[in-house]
């Protein structure tokens, strides 16, 4: 077994208990915050091995990116199993066929035009529907994709329409400047806007689910509320590909 290996392992371990740590010390059980690696810095092969060790739901922000390591990895299911791929970077619309099959979420849903073609798509290619995640841009930043949080609740109430899609939540970065305790003011507002519009939003979607978190602010994500975090750097500190 190559050394990288026994490293990513000890990565994806010291990560899962800092995962459980925070969510007790947020009076959470562990079980309610997921793991989505981010497998955007590493090849095919890293990413396989992810999977082995147990990480069953991988992310990448480009979708070209998530085509080719999607395939990859699906020629490989009978030795490690199936993945939940999870788009969370930018999708344009002219990438949404082929985006559609090999998706369990999309993370990244950031206009009221991508929603309506993604359900159009949807409702003609999947039998399943999509599960998707409106994300907000809390912090402003004009360099980052997202909903205006004021705009969110005119998008919430309009979700009705859109049978073939599952909202399941929200979704957000922090801003780029200002460290942690920034970030902490940002995913806040996140679960507040969330629980704001909560009541508005019509069955079957449901914003159960806040996406917020990466490596250098996962815990305090998890201590406001985070169901899902998204971790790339911290998984593949050390193992030199
Ligand atoms: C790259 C990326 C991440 C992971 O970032 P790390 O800091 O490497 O953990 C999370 N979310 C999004 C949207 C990303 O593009």
């Amino acid at each position: 077994m190559p050394a990288w290996t026994a490293q990513l392992e000890r990565n994806l371990s010291g990560i899962r208990r800092r995962i459980d740590e925070a969510a007790r010390r947020a009076g959470r059980e562990p079980e309610t915050v997921r793991l989505v690696a981010v497998t955007k810095y590493v090849d095919s092969e890293v990413a396989a091995e992810l999977v082995r060790l147990g990480c069953r739901e991988l992310g990448e922000s480009r979708p070209q990116e998530l085509w080719r390591k999607a395939e990859a990895l699906a020629s490989q299911a009978d030795a490690i199993g199936s993945v939940r791929w999870h788009l969370i970077g930018h999708l344009q619309r002219n990438k949404i066929r082929r985006t559609l099959p090999l998706v369990s979420m999309i993370e990244s849903v950031d206009s009221t035009r991508l929603l309506d073609a993604l359900n159009a798509a949807a409702a003609a290619e999947r039998t399943a529907p999509v599960e998707v995640l409106l994300e907000v841009n809390v912090s402003g930043d004009v360099e980052k994709h997202g909903f205006r949080p004021e705009a969110l609740p005119e998008v919430v109430e309009r979700l009705g329409a859109l049978e073939a899609l599952r909202v399941r939540g929200l979704m957000t970065m922090a801003a780029r400047e200002g460290g942690v305790s920034v970030a902490r003011q940002d995913f806040r507002r996140l679960r507040e806007l969330r629980d704001r519009v909560r009541p508005i939003c019509p069955p079957p979607h449901a914003l159960d689910e806040l996406s917020m978190g990466m490596t250098r602010d996962f815990e305090v994500a998890i201590e406001e509320g985070a169901t899902i975090v998204r971790i790339g750097s911290a998984l593949f500190e050390g193992i030199g590909r």
